[in-house]
């Protein structure tokens, strides 16, 4: 395959996302508009190019048929996914990942402090997303710094999310997402140990893999020049997941 800048590259190419919806107060720069998500959509259509979850941007690959498809997900279960950015992922003909926090159902984002506090989804507003075509994956309970954790709340933070989303969603959950991309070897252990088949990271340079996958933050900034520098950077920095 040539290597092109739309080309898929060794490394998949997934854009990460959080909130979406008023950029009145973002001190963390977590938020795009939905306009602006909309404008992104279109971009990436008008280059052959569209959006899936994790899951089955991984399945496609792995058949020789991931050409035309970017990973899209959206960390933390923030309610104005349902309000603001379903709409338009279904307008674009678009899927996504969203990584929630089964141990803060119907909460808030407590753990960004000072901020402005985003409702996350309930138990309900999960499984709608999912009944609309979304994947669900786990950002563990509660989002801590897992490199951090002793041993039995990690256990609790990857075993435990995953058991108790399998418990809410009725299915088995495959998907995982490290909070604030912090990860190490440990960590990635427990995910794997915990069943997890995919997860993804920020930058997890050397351990990069099928379990800690690389993502491109997308801001409200980004417009499409920055969007295609993004993509070329990404092809650049990263280096090739094997078994992906
Ligand atoms: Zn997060």
């Amino acid at each position: 395959m040539p290597d092109t800048a739309d080309s898929p590259g060794p490394v998949p190419w997934v854009a990460m996302y959080h909130s979406v919806g008023d950029r009145t107060c973002d001190p963390y720069h977590v938020t795009v508009t939905p306009e602006r998500l909309a404008r992104q959509l279109a971009w990436l259509r008008a280059r052959g190019l569209r959006g899936v979850g994790v899951a089955e941007l991984l399945a496609a690959r792995a058949r020789g048929a991931g050409d035309g498809l970017v990973g899209l997900t959206f960390d933390d279960g923030y309610a104005d996914f349902l309000t603001h950015a379903l709409p338009v992922l279904r307008r674009h003909g678009c899927t996504a990942t969203l990584y929630v926090l089964p141990g803060r159902l119907g909460g808030v984002n407590a753990w960004d402090t000072p901020g402005p506090r985003k409702p996350l989804l309930t138990a309900d507003g999960i499984r709608r997303a999912a009944d609309e075509g979304m994947e669900i994956g786990s950002h563990g309970l509660t989002h801590i710094d897992l490199t951090t954790a002793d041993d039995t709340v990690l256990e609790a933070e990857t075993a435990g999310s995953r058991a108790a989303l399998a418990d809410l969603l009725d299915r088995e959950v495959d998907g995982f997402c490290y909070p604030y991309g912090r990860l190490d070897a440990r960590t990635v252990a427990a995910v794997r140990a915990a069943g997890y088949r995919h997860a993804c990271a920020i930058d997890p340079g050397p351990l990069t893999g099928p379990l800690a996958l690389p993502r491109v933050h997308i801001g409200e900034r980004d417009t499409a020049v920055r969007l295609l520098l993004k993509r070329r950077l990404h092809r650049l920095r990263r280096r090739p997941v094997v078994g992906v």
